[in-house]
């Protein structure tokens, strides 16, 4: 079963299955790890993106169609954040779970320009932010502001560190293909620095394992950055890839969303806690 654009993969420990979305298809799909079989989750999935588990276990994920974070739980989606100071969000792309349960999430224009990931629409907040939300007292922060179109995010094993990264390169000329870093205090963001440019292609979504190496996705393949952001592993891919991530019964399996396929291959680590 293969993808137009697949995006948004996150292990389902309890059913051993990878999720990942198909987002020109607007569905989302399974990969039973035990049966090897690939079936269809749901259609009409509001242009699903990226996706996570909270501290929970459900699924986070984002949907371009209704602009929105969205959870589910297995009953369908239920609208978490969907708007920043009266204004609707662009279109959600990317989500991570922090270690105290705030859910951070960039909003890049993505679902927005075309119909082919989401709905033509013009922009109402006039940016593109990375956002923490706090569920508990319904507080939405816009925590990093100074990005053009913040794509994947994920956190250092300790959670002092945020990286981000930013793919304008994919509709302005002058745009980017890095990721940033930012120190992380008391839920916002201070001291952003590059950290790494991503040649060929750009980074997408990408994970962090628990030596705090960074996997990102590229378009060639997966780039593995220290901490530092030097390149200290690759793994060739024949197509342009769009994000990883960890699972397996040990953690240790790597599974890539390529832009027509699901790859996976093994490796001596696993996700940090919250990568
Ligand atoms: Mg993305």
């Amino acid at each position: 079963m293969g993808t137009r654009w697949g995006e948004g993969p996150v292990w389902l420990p309890a059913v051993r299955r990878l999720r990942w979305s198909d987002i020109p298809n607007d569905r989302i799909l399974e990969y039973d790890a035990g049966t090897g079989r690939t079936t269809a989750y749901r259609e009409d999935a509001g242009f699903a993106n990226g996706r996570t588990l909270d501290l929970d276990g459900a699924v986070v994920e984002c949907s371009h169609g209704r602009r929105a974070v969205e959870r589910d739980d297995g009953a369908g989606p239920v609208t978490v954040v969907d708007s920043w100071q009266g204004r609707r969000l662009n279109s959600p792309n990317d989500v991570v779970v922090a270690a105290d349960g705030a859910i951070w999430f960039t909003d890049p224009p993505y679902g927005i320009l075309s119909d082919k990931q989401g709905h033509v629409a013009p922009p109402e907040y006039g940016g593109c932010h990375v956002f923490r939300f706090d569920e508990h007292t319904g507080r939405l922060d816009a925590v990093v502001t100074d990005m053009i179109h913040p794509n994947g995010l994920a956190f250092s094993p300790d959670g002092r560190v945020l990286y981000v990264s930013d793919t304008s390169v994919l509709h302005l000329p002058d745009g980017h293909r890095h990721i940033r870093a930012y120190d992380v205090v008391g839920g916002r963001c201070g001291n952003g620095r590059v950290l790494a440019e991503i040649r060929p292609g750009c980074p997408d979504g990408f994970r962090v394992d628990e030596r705090g190496r960074i996997w990102t996705s590229s378009g060639d393949g997966v780039r593995v950055l220290a901490p530092d952001g030097s390149v200290v592993g690759a793994v060739a891919v024949a197509e342009a890839v769009s994000n990883v991530c960890f699972g397996g019964d040990d953690g240790r399996d790597l599974y890539i969303t390529g832009a027509t396929s699901l790859y996976r291959i093994r490796t001596a680590t696993r996700a940090a806690a919250r990568g």
